[in-house]
């Protein structure tokens, strides 16, 4: 075999620290090759915040490395293994199927992980293929940078490589690969495997590494271990809040899909919020609504738990386990989802009853089943302090069919914001920023899958340049703030991917 063409440029270099941990936590593998691959699209943000030089995303090499087919120098890949309950349900070992670390890079933008998805089979594949899709791959990239944009913590996304490579799922698809971003990977369940085992060494050995990697703070605490499941609890509550504000669902809360740092991770069968059903089930194959968005909250906590049992042989005692779960998420979620909400609706300060406004908002959400996105960004542009003016408040007054019922809440949204004033343009101003217009439709994201599925990439590109910027105008975008056109009733998202 000729030598490879050498890289055109001077690529940041690694600093791999998930591989300096002991064996036991991961196998070290190759990615397996794939012929023909392609860019399907990059977020240059992404390739930027990595060090990569100008440039080097046009490069033959790019798409060969992102592919797992050329290995950068000093990248040490490997897949991690994890265990964890999925439906409620302790599943064993699981482990990265589809997975391959590359290795991180540092540099003055942080810590980054690199992570090929879909680049072959590992020994944690339990008899899958090792691959992903264009169609489940161009969901996770473009949710990713999509997160991002909308300010919720989430691993990144680099690029999507396509290939011609056939792939089994309900039909014959091809195989891609998305490269992800992350400070880190671990998951909840890479604790969860070690306790399991009663492997008490190994599991002292990763809290070590999460605290020295990512949480030095918690190693002054009096107990890091348990400042450590402190930190996640609260940023598990704080997600949460996040997802719950923008009318965000995962789909699959299992805790092998929980991040210890508090991100967005493993795009999967997600769904953003479209006519308001707090009970909305997002993952089709979800048959009980586990994972229904009102479920989030109540799920993070349970997830919480089965870490803090994981905890319990690091804790001098067991108490402490559920005690810090309890005494940081339930807070830390109520607080955070009312600032949310808080700016959501243009409140300029919080008031005592605030609590039962933002309640009967969601009743009156639920029943009349609005758009959710275009109701609060709507809202956005009403006037607070004018009478009611029916021409000005039409565009938000079309989303409902019960017009007396959107008049009653526009009367009561006006009374409140009457109690602590805010002229409306400064107030307007605040409300766009807290109210994105664009948010990863799935009818958006099924027609980028659709077109690029022929072969043009175009609409995926087109749809990460917007929804980087979620919260500003963009005219040039309108279409795609527009509500799911009658095709897309009855899109189903499931777990297959
Ligand atoms: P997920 O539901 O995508 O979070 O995956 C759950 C587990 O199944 C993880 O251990 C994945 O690595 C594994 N997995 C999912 N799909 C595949 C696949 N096509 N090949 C190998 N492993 C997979
Ligand atoms: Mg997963």
């Amino acid at each position: 075999m000729n030598a490879p063409e050498p890289l055109p440029i001077d690529l940041p270099s690694f600093d791999n620290s998930f591989a300096a941990l002991p064996e036991a936590f991961y196998t070290r593998l190759a990615p397996l090759p794939l012929g023909n691959p392609r860019v399907v699209a990059v977020s240059e943000v992404v390739a930027a915040m990595l060090g990569l030089p100008p440039g080097f995303v046009d490069s033959p090499q790019f798409a060969e490395i992102f592919t797992g087919n050329r290995l950068l120098p000093g990248s040490e890949p490997l897949a991690a293994v994890y265990s964890g309950h999925q439906f409620g349900v302790w599943a064993g070992q699981l482990g990265d199927g589809r997975a391959h670390l590359l290795g991180g890079l540092r540099n003055d933008t942080g810590h980054w992980e690199i992570q090929l998805k879909g680049a072959g089979r590992t020994p944690y594949s339990r008899g899958a293929d090792g691959r992903a899709v264009l169609r489940s791959s161009i969901r996770e990239f473009l949710c990713s940078e999509a997160m991002a944009g909308l300010g919720v913590p989430t691993t990144r996304a680099l690029c999507i490589i396509g290939t011609d490579q056939p792939v089994r799922r309900e039909e014959i698809e091809t195989a891609a690969v998305v490269t992800r971003v992350a400070p880190g990977f671990v998951r909840f369940g890479s604790f969860e495997h070690w306790a399991s085992r009663h492997r008490h060494g190994e599991l002292q050995q990763l809290a070590d590494y999460v605290i020295d990697t990512f949480r030095p703070a918690c190693r002054t605490q009096i107990n890091p271990y348990e400042a450590l499941l402190r930190d996640v609890s609260r940023r598990t509550g704080e997600l949460m809040a996040q997802w719950m504000a923008v009318g965000f669902m995962h789909g699959v809360m299992n805790t092998d899909n929980m991040s210890i740092l508090g991100l967005t991770l493993d795009y999967g069968p997600f769904g953003f919020m479209e006519a308001f059903d707090a009970g909305h089930i997002c993952n089709h194959s979800d048959h009980q609504g586990r994972y229904s968005y009102q479920n989030q909250p109540h799920v993070g906590q349970w997830n919480l738990y089965r870490l803090a049992d994981a905890f319990l042989p690091l804790l001098k005692r067991p108490a402490l386990a559920r005690a810090a779960v309890d005494e940081t998420y339930g807070d830390a979620f109520a607080l955070r989802f009312a600032g949310l909400m808080r700016a959501k609706l243009g409140l300029r300060a919080s008031l005592p009853d605030d609590e039962t406004f933002i309640d009967e908002t969601f009743a009156f959400l639920q029943m009349q089943r609005p758009d959710y996105t275009l109701f609060f960004r709507r809202l956005c542009r009403l006037s607070a302090t004018n009478a009611p003016d029916r021409a000005t408040d039409n565009a938000w007054r079309d989303l409902f069919i019960d017009r007396a019922a959107g008049d009653a809440w526009l009367a009561n949204w006006r009374a409140r914001q009457a109690r602590t004033p805010w002229p409306d343009a400064e107030r307007q101003a605040a409300m766009l920023a807290a109210n994105p217009k664009f948010v990863l439709r799935n009818w958006l994201a099924e027609s980028a899958i659709r077109q690029a599925k022929t072969g043009d990439f175009s609409e995926v590109r087109r749809l990460l340049a917007c929804l980087r910027r979620p919260y500003d105008e963009q005219p040039e975008f309108e279409a795609y703030a527009a509500l799911p056109p009658d095709w897309a009733n009855g899109l189903a998202v499931s777990c297959s991917s």
